[in-house]
Formats: structure tokens, C-alpha cells, sequence
């Protein structure tokens, strides 16, 4: 072993959904979602002035925190932006997760949190979900370092109330607490109005899901104006140029339209239902969803085996082989009413040849 070796930092990186090279998939492995982005998005794109990527991106990305900021009603220095959630969450990590005391998250949850853990040396715990899949929250209220969790939780889909959540936040004053919304348009109530009632609440989300902008890369944080500074501090510590020209001009513009936005988050929630009657029918079981994809397992096939069943049929759907307790369930993401009816006849289909 060469002596440099020894000071390498070595990382067992996290590992995406697979990005199929060819299109006639149906996807519904990465929660992507199925809609367009608002039609302002096109516009942007064929109107963009080229000349303009000469100079840097406005590294306060101000016209995107203020679009953001108007959506909820709150003030521009409540809002944080990045490259996806992913980067806001790895800043965060970076800037509030200082502690000895080991920060606390769901064994079976986000699988990016102990990556980032383990990289940037942050000690953790893991805190196991109950029988259904549930966060108990009282198992939230020791000592630690840091919180966080997604609501609703990845990739069971299972939702806390807000009650519940705030609880959690009540519980630890003393240590920053981050929920992770990727999916709480589906269905979930927001924490956010409760972050001018705690000053160590980070709400976190993204455009990838309920936006259709995945392919962007935009994610945002709000919290009281103090630990968004710190935030920016570290940010700005590390790259301050991190969301380019196209992508500002494309986000702003697609967050001023409450209509289109409300209007695709309805159809999938209404996809979401029907595809969870169809799949009782068909024995699959589940809990009770609120974001853009269902965690079900079949109690008569293994989920690797339904994973490669549905490979074949060109079903693309997320397995996760570990941990043990989650290895018979398909993460499978929320489409069109029309991908949902060729993914349960095919469901149907790959269940009916096993039994004959
Ligand atoms: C998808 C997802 C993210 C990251 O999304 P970005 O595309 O990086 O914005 C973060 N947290 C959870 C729980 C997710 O499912």
C-alpha cells in the first residue's frame, strides 16, 4: 500500500435509482414525476439569452429565494436554495451537525443520511421504525446530536402528523431539527409554519418531486433568518456559484405558477389511490402512502424476484436488497393513469404465470 493511501478519505457513496439509456421504459424507479414542468419552463428555455452564461450566476440566486419566498409567504432571508435537496442536506450537515453526541435519523429511511455521515465524520445513531413501518417519535426525545427524518418517510411513504413532528421538535431544543418534505405535497401537512415558533427548525424541499424539475437540480431550505446566515456562510465557504443562469431563470418562473402545480400534484395523488386499490386486489399489501411512490411487497414472491420480473417486462421499479427487513418490498414511483394500468396488468400477469 502506497504511504499516500493512508490519508485518503474513503466513502461508500450512495447509489441512484438506475437512469435506463433507453426510453421505452416505463420509469417508475427514482419518483420522478410523470408531468411536464409548467409551461413557463419552455418559454425560459427557448427565449434564454445566450450570451448571458459568459458572467457568473448571481450567487445569492436572489430572484429564485424571492419566487420561493412569495410562494409561502415568507421573507427573502428565510430561504436558502441549492443544487437539489441533496446539496441543501449536505449543507446542512456541514453547518449544523458539529456535535460529539452522535445525530439521530430512521433505520430504514433516506439512504444518503449515513452517507453523508460517514464522510463528513458525524457521529450517528440509527433509530429503528416501528412493526408498520411507523417513526415513534418518543424514541426521538434523548440526548443527541441533531434530528432528522423525511415526512413522509422514504421509501415507506408513511406520514407524521404535524402534531407529531412538532413534538419532535419541542423534545430537542437544543439541537437543530431537519424534516426533509420531499413528498409532503402529496398529501402531508408542512412543518413550515413552524419555523418562526423554533428557532432550530430547518424545513427542507425540493423541485425534483411535485415540481417535475428533477432533471434541474433544485432544492431549498427555510428556517429563521440566523441558521439560513450560517448556511449561506458555509455555503459560500465552499462554492458560491452553485445553481447556474438557466436554472434560476427555470425555477422562479416555474414556482410562479400555483395552478399547474396544484393541478399535477392532484393527478398523481389521484393515480396514487387508484394504483393502491388496484394492487390489493392483486394481494399486494402496504401502508397508507402520502407521497408519489407505494412501498408493497407480495406475500407470494420475493422483491428481487418481482424487481427482475418487471425488468424484463420493461417495469422499472426500485428494490432495495438491504436492509433484510425491507428486501421484499418494491419502491415503485406514481405515473401516468396510463404506466399505472401497464404496470398492474403486467402485475398480473407475472403473478398469474407463478401460480400455474
Ligand atoms: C428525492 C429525495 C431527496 C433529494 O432530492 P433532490 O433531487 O436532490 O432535490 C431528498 N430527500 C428525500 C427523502 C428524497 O426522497
Amino acid at each position: 500500500m502506497s504511504n499516500w493511501e493512508k490519508n485518503i478519505r474513503k466513502v461508500v457513496p450512495y447509489v441512484p435509482g438506475e437512469q435506463p439509456k433507453i426510453l421505452d421504459v416505463i420509469k417508475l424507479n427514482t419518483n420522478e414525476n410523470p408531468y411536464p414542468p409548467a409551461p413557463e419552463v419552455e418559454k425560459i428555455l427557448k427565449e434564454f439569452n445566450v450570451d448571458s452564461l459568459r458572467l457568473y450566476p448571481d450567487p445569492t440566486v436572489s430572484d429564485l429565494v424571492k419566487a420561493i419566498a412569495e410562494f409561502y409567504g415568507l421573507n427573502e432571508n428565510q430561504v436558502f436554495t441549492g443544487v437539489g435537496s441533496d446539496d441543501v442536506l449536505a449543507m446542512i450537515f456541514m453547518t449544523f451537525f458539529n456535535s460529539d453526541k452522535p445525530i439521530i435519523f430512521p433505520d430504514i429511511t433516506y439512504s444518503f443520511y449515513d452517507v453523508w455521515a460517514d464522510m463528513l465524520r458525524i457521529p450517528y445513531e440509527t433509530v429503528p421504525l416501528d412493526e408498520n413501518f411507523r417513526i415513534d417519535a418518543r424514541k426521538y426525545y434523548g440526548e443527541n446530536g441533531g434530528v432528522i427524518f423525511p415526512n413522509p418517510n422514504a421509501p415507506t411513504g408513511e406520514l407524521l402528523s404535524l402534531e407529531v413532528v412538532e413534538d419532535i421538535i419541542k423534545n430537542n431544543p437544543d439541537v437543530i431539527v431537519v424534516v426533509d418534505e420531499a413528498y409532503i405535497d402529496f398529501g402531508g401537512e408542512s412543518a413550515l409554519p413552524l419555523i418562526d415558533k423554533y428557532d432550530n427548525l430547518i424545513v427542507v424541499q425540493t423541485f425534483s418531486k411535485s415540481r417535475s424539475l428533477a432533471g434541474s437540480r433544485v432544492g431549498y431550505a427555510m428556517a429563521n433568518p440566523v441558521l439560513i446566515k450560517y448556511l449561506n456562510d458555509v455555503k459560500y465557504s465552499f462554492n458560491s456559484y452553485t445553481m447556474d443562469r438557466l436554472t434560476i431563470e427555470v425555477a422562479a418562473a416555474a414556482v410562479k405558477n400555483r395552478e399547474y402545480f396544484e393541478e399535477t400534484t392532484r393527478k398523481v395523488i389521484k393515480t396514487r389511490e387508484w394504483t393502491k386499490n388496484e394492487l390489493s386486489k392483486l394481494g399486494f399489501e402496504f401502508g397508507d402512502s402520502k407521497s408519489n411512490f407505494i412501498f408493497a411487497r407480495h406475500p407470494e414472491m420475493s422483491g428481487q424476484k418481482l424487481f427482475e420480473e418487471l425488468k424484463n417486462e420493461k417495469v422499472f421499479v426500485r428494490h432495495f436488497s438491504k436492509p433484510e427487513r425491507i428486501s421484499d418490498y418494491l419502491r415503485i414511483s406514481i405515473g401516468t393513469d396510463q404506466q399505472m394500468e401497464t404496470l398492474i396488468s403486467v402485475l398480473g400477469r407475472i403473478l398469474c404465470l407463478k401460480s400455474i
